[in-house]
């Protein structure tokens, strides 16, 4: 069985305690990877804080830092299908979207601030009264903790690392006791990029131990976490303590909205997408359909078909387009949320079983679940499912429309489906998060901040203002009178 080590101080580290990891679509271990105890976090720990205090990594000239960025792209290109192969065998996600997605994806984060966090740099300073300057400046804060979640184990974990990284930040990266193997074989691609040592760290184990640990340290500056509400809210407990720095990206209820004029076929195949990609485990998941009353009938029958021709199978075959759920508490609390679902009245159209046929019968899988005439007090209505279940509901008017899509305490993202592009922005304009895709359903570009409102989290990842999170700003003021400024020289009158 492979063994995974972890990385702390430029060294691969093997640990005592190991833990078994499960293929989703089996049950079955087929990797062992090291666990962080307390004297592996303490390393970890130090680590970053002296590479960061008295290391290379803070000083280095810009070039260099963008050549090691750069390094770590290839070295993700070189291993990709290495990398999907094992994405897909620790997740259970379809082969096609690691393959396709997460992988370059994560490459691509780096390339993109590679190339232009020095610009994102750049502060101008706004002029001041006369004889007096100043300076904006942007530095790094210092030790990040990056605390990732296992639906797009790599994928996010790079989002984070590029920014901090080229932001000049040393850090420790904690993936999900889930999915921690993708993070360790990147730790082993940045081990031969070459980054000085104590730059990354990668510690696996169990989130309320190293997650706390890690939040509740001194030594760490800023946290950026990805991960579920409640989780979510321990850790600015955490933080609190010693007043760090956050950027929490939680949760989502997202809403589809599709009005009538929208193209019916295209709507439909979108939807299929935005809510059983990666099986809905996907923060953006478009759990809530909303159809307009003139066309409800059509798209759900429409829909429903389709789902029940989306082909369920191991995450490893290509054909595969529904793998399985990442564990068996996973798909116990999916399995939960339908049943009350069907206790508060709501008509499951397909799907809402664990499938039976022995090829199934051990992994985590669950069918892809069509529910509709709920109250719009449902618990599902409400709560992340994070699984392959959509909720069709009715609406009449686009103001009704808003409304179902506003009452949520989540903001993440949402979708609109319309023809008239006019009345889609009006409704953009209306509707509470952070990202609104209009006519298309999940593109995330490098170029774009992404991040929610309310209880979806604050803080961004992507973009400029993704980067600069990692950045703080400091404002250094001169003035050039040649006896002080008056006011402040003569203020006692001497
Ligand atoms: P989770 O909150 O259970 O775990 C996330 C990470 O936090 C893991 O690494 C885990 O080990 C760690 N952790 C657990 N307990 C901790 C503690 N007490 N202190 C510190 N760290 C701790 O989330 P999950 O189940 O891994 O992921 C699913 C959740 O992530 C969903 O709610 C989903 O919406 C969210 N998510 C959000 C986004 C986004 O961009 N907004 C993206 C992906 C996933």
């Amino acid at each position: 069985m492979i063994t995974y080590p972890l990385f702390i101080n430029g060294e691969l580290i093997e640990t005592k305690e190991q833990n078994a990891i499960l293929n989703p679509s089996t049950a079955e271990p087929f990797a062992q990877v090291s666990v962080a105890g307390e004297k592996e976090i303490e390393n970890a720990l130090g680590a970053a804080r002296a590479a960061f205090d008295s290391g290379a990594w803070p000083k280095i000239p810009f070039s260099e830092r963008k050549a090691f960025l750069l390094k770590i792209a290839d070295g993700i290109l070189e291993k990709a299908g290495e990398l999907a192969q094992l994405e897909t065998l620790n997740t259970g996600k379809p082969i096609k979207e690691s393959t396709f997605m997460d992988i370059p994806s994560a490459a691509k984060a780096f390339q993109y601030i590679a190339e232009n966090f020095e610009k994102f740099l750049v502060e101008d300073s706004p002029a001041l009264e006369a004889q007096a300057s100043a300076k904006l400046i942007r530095e790094p804060f210092g030790v990040a903790a990056l605390i990732v979640p296992w639906n797009y184990p790599l994928l996010i974990a790079c989002w984070k690392l590029a920014s901090s990284l080229a932001a000049g930040n040393c850090v420790v990266l904690k993936p999900s006791s889930l999915t921690p193997l993708s993070a360790l074989e990147l730790g082993k691609i940045i081990h031969t990029a070459g980054l000085p040592k104590g730059t990354v760290n990668i510690i696996n184990g169990s989130g309320s131990k190293i997650g706390k640990a890690l939040c509740s340290d001194k030594r760490v500056d800023i946290i950026s976490f990805t991960g579920s509400n409640e989780v979510g809210k321990q850790i600015i407990e955490y933080a609190s303590q010693n007043v760090k720095k956050l950027v929490m990206e939680l949760g989502g209820k997202s809403a589809n909205i599709i009005c009538k004029d929208a193209p019916l076929d295209v709507a439909v195949n979108s939807s299929l997408c935005s809510i059983f990609l990666n099986q809905g485990q996907m923060c953006t998941g478009m759990s809530r359909i909303l159809v307009e009353s003139a066309i409800y009938d059509d798209f759900v029958s429409n829909f429903v078909e389709k789902t029940k021709r989306i082909k369920i199978g191991p995450g490893s075959e290509f054909e595969t387009q529904i793998g399985p759920l990442v564990s068996r508490a996973q798909q116990r609390k999916v399995l939960g949320f339908v049943e009350d679902a069907k206790k508060q009245g709501g008509k499951v159209l397909c799907g809402g079983k664990i499938p039976q046929e022995a090829n199934f019968k051990n992994g985590f899988f669950f069918e892809p679940t069509v529910i509709a005439d709920l109250a719009p007090a449902a618990g599902i209505l409400k709560e992340e499912i994070f699984g392959p279940v959509a909720c069709i509901s009715k609406f009449s008017s686009i103001e009704e429309a808003v409304t179902m899509a506003n009452d949520s305490d989540f903001a993440l993202a949402a979708c609109i489906w319309a023809k008239d592009e006019a009345k889609a922005h009006t409704i953009a304009a209306k509707i509470n998060a952070g990202t609104i895709w209009v006519n298309t359903y999940g593109m995330f570009y490098n170029e774009l901040p992404y991040g929610g409102f309310k209880q979806s989290g604050f803080g961004k990842e992507l973009g400029k203002e993704g980067f600069l999170e990692y950045a703080r700003i400091k404002s250094v003021i001169m003035d050039h009178s040649p006896e002080g400024k008056p006011l402040v020289s003569y203020w006692y009158g001497f």
